[in-house]
């Protein structure tokens, strides 16, 4: 599956990174089942800028109209996201890949947006405007997605904030033990 992926997205980043993609009509998506799938760089979407440890990084999505069980129309997105954070431990590179699937159901007008929310985490709604910035919507998944305080692994963190007090701190346990011997 991994080698199928990198094929698709390399084909498709000629062609979809275009300004007209960039505009989508989400009922006529769901209507006509029809889908939209593209490759854009971290730098295309400036409000990640504050989020990641650098520019870098390259977000593959793919969009597709579909229709609920409850015969709603629905966008399905699923995007993967290798973005690069700041771990909030050591403050240096953290690699972070994305895998996202939400299905955003369609309302008819933005009063309806909040009566769906709820249930279920991957679902939520938005209003079924005659135009969608793809860009916009990809961002803001994305946002929603980053953890708020991501670190490396436990042990994986930059050596040389752990090198200078690991010498010490295993002898007051050590003495502590001795005393607390239990008894009867
Ligand atoms: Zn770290």
């Amino acid at each position: 599956m991994p080698e199928e992926t990198e094929a698709m997205v390399i084909d498709e980043a000629h062609t979809v990174t275009s300004v007209h993609a960039r505009a989508i009509d989400p009922a006529r998506l769901a209507r006509e089942r029809s889908r939209v799938t593209g490759v854009l760089a971290v730098a295309q979407l400036p409000r990640l800028a504050d989020l990641l440890f650098g520019r870098e990084g390259v977000v593959s999505y793919e969009v597709e109209g579909a229709t609920s069980a409850k015969g709603q129309p629905v966008l399905r997105i699923h995007l993967t996201a290798d973005l690069a954070v700041s771990c909030q431990r050591c403050l240096e590179r953290l690699p972070l890949r994305l895998d996202v699937k939400r299905d955003l159901v369609l309302v008819a007008a933005a009063a309806d947006v909040d009566q769906l929310e709820d249930e279920d985490d991957d679902t939520d709604t938005i209003a079924s405007t005659g135009s969608l910035d793809l860009h916009d919507l990809l961002e803001q998944e994305i946002v929603l997605s980053v953890p708020m305080a991501p670190r490396h692994p436990e042990n994986a963190c930059g050596t040389r904030l752990g090198a200078s007090n690991t010498g010490e701190v295993a002898s007051p346990f050590s003495s502590l033990a001795g005393l607390k011997r239990p008894s009867g």
